[in-house]
């Protein structure tokens, strides 16, 4: 990575932000502004429009308009398909500016952002571009007297409310489905984390997206976000954030109009080593990677360790040595494992779960408090938690932080139990050179995604959305599409 290029981006100052809402940039309704702190060290990187109700309403009826009149929604496949293709190559054109410019405003590493933002994002849209022309109906197999046919049609203007972890790649994944599906969309992004989405939207526009089809207000989510929850003319809603949140959409949706409402929620994923695992470094070193990459602001992030008795001491041990192997400090360096939490109250919240396991006499293996401090900015060092029992706050709760809760077990039933006992169903892994007790585990978890023998690894082709209290609907893979689709069918007598 060009060092002298990321250093000369990070140095650029950061225009305020306004809304994109049919096509131009405006500033919110009441002229309010809201200023977006960078975690590197806690000063202010710009300012945004501060959205107000009137202003997502304004996005609601540009969007509205848009796939009514079939600017895009009845626009050739063919050519929707290059409008997306073109984007995409945009965004990988532009793709250190946007992930520098994502590091500076969410703390991310820059390693991994570079990969899982634009990278990705760009991965998305082409993608679904390329699934438009082959999105075709069916005919049924009706009595010969009859013709039935299954139309799949765009679902309308849909609302997309996303998070500040992975705000291109999560960003992506709803938009671009939704907009291959020929639907018009109306995108919030974080409090903080809006600006690459932002650039995202106008990179879309320079491809030739039609004014009205993508738009993006900024701005709080108690405000923006629950006017579209709240609002009348959005057909589906996708989200992916806390429970919390997405109790309040559906809420929201039922004394409404009944939207339709996707939620991809959060988890608590138990990461589960067996004593036969095939080899206990390669173990160890994943095990550190997928709960403290991104300080643990992963949403598969294996946050609960569950190790086989036999093999605790020597693993956490292996652990630790990972942990304190780990280069914590500014997402900018190219060196850097691990950067910033996303905000002073991300990095309260954390702190307060470790504290809570000191008080109750839990060993802190490593880690356990915040560093860097001189910096002004918000890191936390890996941290190791040992002797947690499933009831533990730290085992049931999401920290979304690096912090690592490990349980030892004896059995294989006994692992099943701890894992499966949480609210949350997001993503497991299982450790183990035993095929058999593999996929016995992978049909035991509740959970929508199990890896073997591996933390964190998936593409596109395969769905991610959670059971239980992880969510209701799928992102990636063609099952995304239908979050954006209604069937239609005709039934004709010849
Ligand atoms: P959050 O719920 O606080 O915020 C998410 C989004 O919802 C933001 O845009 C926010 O402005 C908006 N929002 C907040 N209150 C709202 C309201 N009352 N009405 C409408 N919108 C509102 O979550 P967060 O702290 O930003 O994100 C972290 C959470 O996201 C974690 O729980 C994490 O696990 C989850 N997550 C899940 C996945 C997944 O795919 N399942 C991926 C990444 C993150």
């Amino acid at each position: 990575m060009d060092t002298d290029k990321i250093a000369a981006l990070a140095s650029m100052p950061v225009p305020p932000a306004q809304h994109l809402i049919d096509g131009a940039a405006r500033p919110a309704s009441d002229g309010g502004r809201m200023p977006t702190l960078s975690p590197i060290d806690g000063t202010t990187l710009t300012t945004l429009a501060k959205g107000t109700r009137d202003d997502a309403a304004a996005a609601v009826a540009a969007a509205r308009k848009a796939f009514n009149d079939g600017r895009w929604s009845a626009m050739a496949p063919a050519a929707r398909k290059a409008v997306m293709l073109k984007w995409a190559a945009l965004i990988e054109e532009n793709a250190l500016s946007l992930a520098v410019l994502g590091v500076r405003d969410n703390g991310t590493e820059i390693g991994m952002a570079l990969k899982a933002e634009p990278l990705s994002a760009a991965a998305s849209i082409r993608y679904y571009a390329e699934a438009i022309d082959k999105l075709a109906g069916e005919i049924a197999p009706t009595a010969p007297d009859v013709l039935g046919l299954v139309h799949r049609e765009p679902a309308g203007v849909v609302a997309a409310i996303v998070p500040w972890n992975f705000p291109l790649m999560i960003g992506a994944w709803k938009l671009a489905p939704a907009l291959a599906a020929g639907c018009s969309v109306v995108l919030k992004p974080a409090e903080t984390a809006s600006l690459t989405l932002l650039r995202l939207a106008e990179l879309g526009h320079d491809a030739g997206l039609p004014p009205g089809v993508l738009n993006v207000v900024t701005g709080e989510g108690p405000v923006v976000g629950a006017a579209l929850a709240e609002s009348m003319d959005v057909d589906v809603l996708v989200f992916t954030g806390s429970g919390g949140t997405g109790r309040k959409l559906l809420e929201a949706a039922a004394r409404s109009n009944l939207k339709r409402v996707y939620l991809e929620l959060g988890g608590k994923s138990p990461n589960i080593v067996f004593a036969d695992a095939p080899d206990l470094d390669i173990a160890a070193k994943t095990a550190a990677a997928g709960i403290f990459r991104n300080s643990g602001q992963v949403c598969i992030a294996g946050s609960r360790l569950l190790v086989q008795h036999d093999i605790h001491d020597e693993f956490v041990e292996k652990l630790r040595q990972q942990a304190e192997a780990m280069t914590v400090g500014n997402p900018l360096d190219p060196k850097t494992q691990a950067g910033a939490v996303n905000s002073q109250g991300q990095l309260s919240r954390v702190l307060r779960f470790i504290e809570e396991a000191r008080a109750a006499g839990r060993p802190i293996v490593t880690g356990g408090g915040q560093i860097l401090q001189e910096t002004g900015g918000y890191y936390i060092a890996p941290t190791i938690v040992t002797e947690v029992r499933p009831d533990d706050r730290l085992a049931t709760d999401e920290v979304f932080g690096p912090v690592l809760a490990v349980t030892p077990f004896q059995t294989e039933q006994e692992a099943i139990q701890i894992a499966n006992g949480t609210d949350y169903g997001l993503a497991a892994a299982v450790w183990t050179s035993d095929l058999s007790r593999a996929h016995r585990m992978v049909r035991a978890l509740r959970a929508g995604l199990v890896h073997v023998n591996t933390y964190g690894g998936s593409d596109l082709t395969v769905p991610l959305g959670g059971v239980k209290q992880s969510g209701n609907g799928h992102d990636k893979s063609l099952h995304a599409l239908d979050k954006y689709l209604d069937l239609k069918s005709a039934w004709i007598k010849l």
